[in-house]
């Protein structure tokens, strides 16, 4: 059984899915934004807060090959960025 701790919505349609890892989560909803120019949203469960917002804002490292993929904190790499 997994997890599924982080469920990505979308506020411009119905989509909402969620997911064990936030890899799964960060390329879903790459995708659905990408594919539809919506703006989705995502949410960590059983997270801190903090941590959460951490992980939204990021920023921490703008290095692609900065290593943890599982981490809140790894910036988005969305391929085209939020007006
Ligand atoms: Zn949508």
């Amino acid at each position: 059984m997994g997890t599924e701790n982080i469920v990505v919505t979308c506020t411009d349609c119905g989509f909402r899915e969620s997911f064990s890892t936030l890899r799964d989560a960060r390329v879903a909803l790459a995708e659905h934004e990408s594919t539809t120019g919506h703006t989705a949203d995502w949410e960590i469960n059983g997270l801190a807060p903090g941590v959460e917002q951490a992980g939204a804002d990021a920023g921490v490292c703008g290095s692609p090959e900065c290593g943890n993929s599982e981490s809140p904190l790894l910036e988005w790499d969305t391929p085209d960025d939020k007006p």
